[in-house]
C-alpha cells in the first residue's frame, strides 16, 4: 500500500503525532540513563547532611530514579557535596577511576567549586575539577534540596542534549 504523508487529512496527521514517536537508538539510550542517575554518596562535610536530606522522603529524589550507591561500581555519577582536602583527592579520584562509563560528577556547593570558606587553607583543593572533570557545578554554602535538584535536572538535560545533537557540552 501506498503511504504518502501529503495526502492525509489533518486528522489522520494530529493520530500520527500522537502515536508515532521517532527516535534513535542513542536517544533512547540518553533517556534511559539520564532517568535512571545513581550517585556515589560522597559527602565530605556539611553540604553532604543537604544532600541527604534530598534523598530523604520529603525532597524525594527516587522520583527522579536517582537511587544512591555505597559502591563506585554501581554508580554513574558522583556528587561531590563537601570540602575536598589534598589528602582525600587521590582516594576521589580512584573511586572515579572505579566507575564504569558513561559517567558524570557534581560539584555540590561552594567548596566542591573553588574552595569555598577555606580557599586559603593549605589543605584543601580550590575546586574538584582539579581532580575530575566536572560536568555540573552548584553555588551554595550550602546548596539547599531545591537546588541540588535543579543541578541533576541541568544534567539529565545534558546528557540528552550530547545524545540529540552529537555535541559534548563541557565545562573543562
Ligand atoms: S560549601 Fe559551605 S556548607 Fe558546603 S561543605 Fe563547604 S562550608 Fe560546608
Amino acid at each position: 500500500m501506498d503511504f504518502n504523508l501529503e495526502s492525509i487529512s489533518p486528522e489522520e496527521r494530529q493520530e500520527l503525532d500522537r502515536n508515532v514517536f521517532m527516535t534513535t537508538l542513542e536517544q533512547i539510550k540518553a533517556w534511559a540513563r539520564s532517568n535512571s542517575l545513581w550517585p556515589l554518596t560522597f559527602g565530605l562535610a556539611c553540604c553532604a547532611i543537604e544532600m541527604m536530606g534530598t534523598g530523604a522522603s520529603h525532597y524525594d529524589l527516587d522520583r527522579f530514579g536517582v537511587i544512591f550507591r555505597t559502591s563506585p561500581r554501581q554508580s554513574d555519577v558522583m556528587i561531590v557535596a563537601g570540602t575536598v582536602t589534598k589528602k582525600m583527592a587521590p582516594l576521589l579520584r580512584r573511586l572515579y577511576e572505579q566507575m564504569p562509563e558513561p559517567k558524570w560528577v557534581i560539584a555540590m556547593g561552594s567548596c566542591a567549586t573553588a574552595g569555598g570558606p577555606y580557599v586559603k587553607s593549605y589543605a584543601v583543593v580550590k575546586g574538584v575539577d582539579q581532580v575530575v572533570p566536572v560536568d555540573v557545578y552548584i553555588p551554595g554554602c550550602p546548596p539547599n534540596p531545591a537546588a541540588l535538584i535543579y543541578g541533576i535536572n541541568k544534567l539529565q538535560e545534558k546528557i540528552r542534549y550530547e545524545a540529540k545533537t552529537g555535541k559534548q557540552v563541557t565545562n573543562r
